[in-house]
Parts: C-alpha cells; structure tokens; sequence
C-alpha cells in the first residue's frame, strides 16, 4: 500500500493528531512561537493564488495586472514594519530569514570579499559558511571567517574589534540562534566604519524583543541593515525581513530581489500587519514576561545543578537559555530523550554536540509565569537526572499543561 491520503478526511485526521500532539508538548524551541488564530486566518485569503511581483524600491513599478488593492495591502504593511522596526525602508519579499540574509549578503559583496560571521560552533545560523561548503559555487566566491566567541558563548569584543583592525572585512553578519545578550553593536559598528565594511545584524531570534522594546535595535546602535525572521520571538506567520535607513543598500538589495524570490507568498502580508498591530498593543509586555521567564528557567535549572552557560553574567537577557548537556550524552542525545517526553528543546544543529537551547516565547503566550519555571526545570530533572519513566512524565506534563491554555497577548477581533 502506498502511503498517501486518498481524501480530506485523511487529512484532516492527520492534522487533528499534529495539533493535539503539538497542544500536549511542553514547546521550548525558540525558533518557533505560538501564532494567534485571529492572526492565522488573514493567511487564508485570495491573495493564496496572487502574484505581487514589482520592481523598484519598495514595489512601486507593479509588473503584474491586477495589482491595483494587493499595492495597498503591501505598501501599508511595510510602513508598519518600518515604524515598530524604526527603519526608513524595508523589504517584505523574502519569505524567510535565511533568504534576508542570503540578498543582504549578495547585494553588500563582491567576489572574495571578506566575511565574517558567527559559526555553526557559537550557534551562529552558518549563514554563509555551509553554502559555501556544500555549493561549490559559493565556496569559489565566499571567503569566510568566524566571529571569536568566549567560552560563555557571548562575542569576545576585544578580540574581535582587534581582528576587524588587522583584517579589513567587507561584511560583518552580528547576530545568531543563541543569542543571550545584547552585542556591544555600537562599538562593533565604529570599528566596521574605520575599515569601511558594512555591518549587518541578523536579528532573527530577537526581532520580537526588539518590536517589543526590551532589546537594543541593531540600527539605532549603527547596524548598516537588519534580516530578521517574523515568526520566532515575533509572534508572526513564518516569512524575511530586510530592513535599513540607507537607500543606497536597499537599492543594492531590490537589485538581486529578484533573483532570489519571485513569488514572494503576498498572503502573508495581512497576517504579518495583523501580528504588528497585536505586538503595537501587547509586545511590550509579552517581552518583559519571556525575558523574566528566561532568567528564572536559568536560575531554577542551574539551583537542580545542571550547567546553565553564562551564570557570571545572569544567564540570558533573552527569549533563550543555554545548557551544557555533555554529561548526558550531548546535545543531540538530550533533545531526543526531552521530545520523547513531550518537551520539546533544540540540539545545536551540527554545532559540537555541547548545549541544548531553550526558548521562553511560546511559554510565556500560553500564560506560563517566572513562578512556573520552578515545575518547568523540575520536568528536566525528572527526565535527565531521575531518569523517569517516560510515561510517567508524558501523563504530569499533559495535565500540568491543561492549566495553561490561554493565549495570551493575542489581539482580539
Ligand atoms: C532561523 C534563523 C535564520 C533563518 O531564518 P528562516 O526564517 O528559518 O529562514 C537566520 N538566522 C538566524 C540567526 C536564525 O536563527
């Protein structure tokens, strides 16, 4: 028998199995978020089978007919980004993170420029290192170099600003999937000047925070532009981000633009200005609670005795805590025995098989407080440390969890 689905019934089961599985699990993956359902529906639209295609900064040429209102629904989204992101233009075509990053880069380098970026190792997202291993074509043209991190996984500035002297790169990608703190970006950002690279910050982990105003924004402390995604620590549906107050580079970007993304799934947009307007109303305090509840997941797993990264420094001032895993196996060993036990937790992806990450955002919309994370860590003990029965904890996490069914900071209709 061939495994498809031969009706919507299938696939509606298959579905209901996702949600409930996914209802019942104790979701620590900071790349992910819980998406209000008000927001969810204006993905559902006409706009599913459109094209917006444009030219010209900002999409003011339309290439295809019948552009006369999708002009509109785009145009008064990305005034919206520019005014919660403080940036003067922006760009809504790429449909992730990953491919922000991949148009910032190609617009702001020439052939054998020197980058410079965080690696896989100091969970940097491997921008442009993996595709220059893994496509040939790229290794001909990129010449990369890491970032120096410390041993707590923060950016080593010292060091690194000396590097910028005595290396002269042309691009700086500041920003990755484990971001604890702020960077020291205003004095990174000088140093990027006296070398005339450009300084660019992956925001994508933190741009929730940064909506919300209780992280640093990249540009105001002298970031050249800023890629972020819009669906981790931002509560929005899955898409890219490019933004900057020089026209020059987002001319540079709308050049390669269309290189890389044609269709550029326009039925985000009313979900994406729906998710603004809901982070205009709540994201100041959603941001304070998931940082509050990081700090306190932080103390509580560090007070059971596992090694929490960064305790001189208060753990995390972010949506995110990380965890030094080698007694139990490593960080690919750990997250799978966590997912067997319904919490979900993320390895290093390919990184030295050291720390597992783990977020706050999605616990703290379903309404979970720093007074929680006492039961949270509590899971991890039960888990790595008693070595539990996996039933067991499957059964206490589904019932601890039915407490906290409420979405909260979700904009209502
Ligand atoms: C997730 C991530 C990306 C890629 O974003 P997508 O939206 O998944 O394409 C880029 N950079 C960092 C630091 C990330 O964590």
């Amino acid at each position: 028998m061939i495994n498809i689905f031969k009706s919507l019934k299938e696939i509606d089961k298959l579905m209901a199995k996702h949600n409930d599985y996914r209802d019942n699990c104790l979701n620590l993956i900071a790349s992910e978020n819980y998406i209000n359902p008000v927001i969810r529906k204006y993905l559902d639209s006409d706009l599913v089978g459109r094209y917006g295609c444009y030219e010209g900064l900002e999409g003011e040429e339309r290439e295809y007919t019948g552009n006369k209102y999708i002009k509109e629904i785009e145009t008064k989204t990305q005034n919206l980004v520019k005014d919660i992101f403080k940036a003067k233009y922006c760009d809504l075509r790429p449909i992730g993170g990953h491919i922000a990053g991949v148009a910032t880069v190609l617009a702001l380098t020439d052939p054998d420029d020197l980058i410079m970026e965080v690696v896989l190792e100091n969970w940097g997202h491997g921008l442009i290192e993996p595709m220059a291993d893994t496509v040939e074509h790229f290794d001909r043209v990129f010449n990369v170099e890491a970032i120096p991190y410390k041993k707590n996984q923060t950016i080593d500035t010292k060091r690194f600003i000396k590097e910028i002297e005595e290396k002269s790169p042309k691009l700086i990608i500041l920003g990755s999937s484990g971001m604890l703190f702020p960077e020291a970006v205003e004095e990174i950002a000088e140093a990027a000047k006296k070398v005339g690279a450009y300084l660019i910050h992956d925001s994508s982990h933190i741009s929730g925070l940064i909506a919300g105003g209780v992280f640093p924004n990249p540009l105001e402390q002298g970031a050249d532009a800023v890629f972020c995604s819009t669906h981790k620590s931002f509560p929005g549906p899955q898409g890219g981000i490019i933004l900057s107050n020089s026209k020059d580079i987002m001319l540079k970007v709308n050049e390669v633009m269309p290189s890389l993304v044609t269709s550029h799934h326009i039925n985000r947009l009313p979900a994406l200005a729906a998710a603004i307007l809901e982070m205009k109303k709540y994201g100041e305090k959603y941001g304070k609670q998931i940082i509050k509840n990081s700090k306190s997941l932080a103390k509580n797993l560090d007070k059971k005795g596992f090694k929490v990264l960064a305790k001189e420094e208060g753990f995390t001032e972010s949506h995110l805590v990380l965890m030094d895993v080698s007694e139990f196996g490593g960080s690919y060993k750990t997250a799978r025995k966590l997912e067997k036990s319904g919490i979900l937790t993320s390895d290093d992806f390919g990184g030295p098989d050291r720390e597992i990450r783990i977020g706050t955002a999605e616990i703290t919309r379903r309404g979970l407080k720093e007074k929680d994370m006492n039961q949270v860590a509590d899971f991890f003990e039960r888990v790595l440390i008693n070595q539990e029965d996996r039933q067991s904890v499957v059964g206490d996490l589904k019932a601890y969890l039915k407490k906290f069914d409420k979405n909260l900071y979700c904009i209502k209709k």
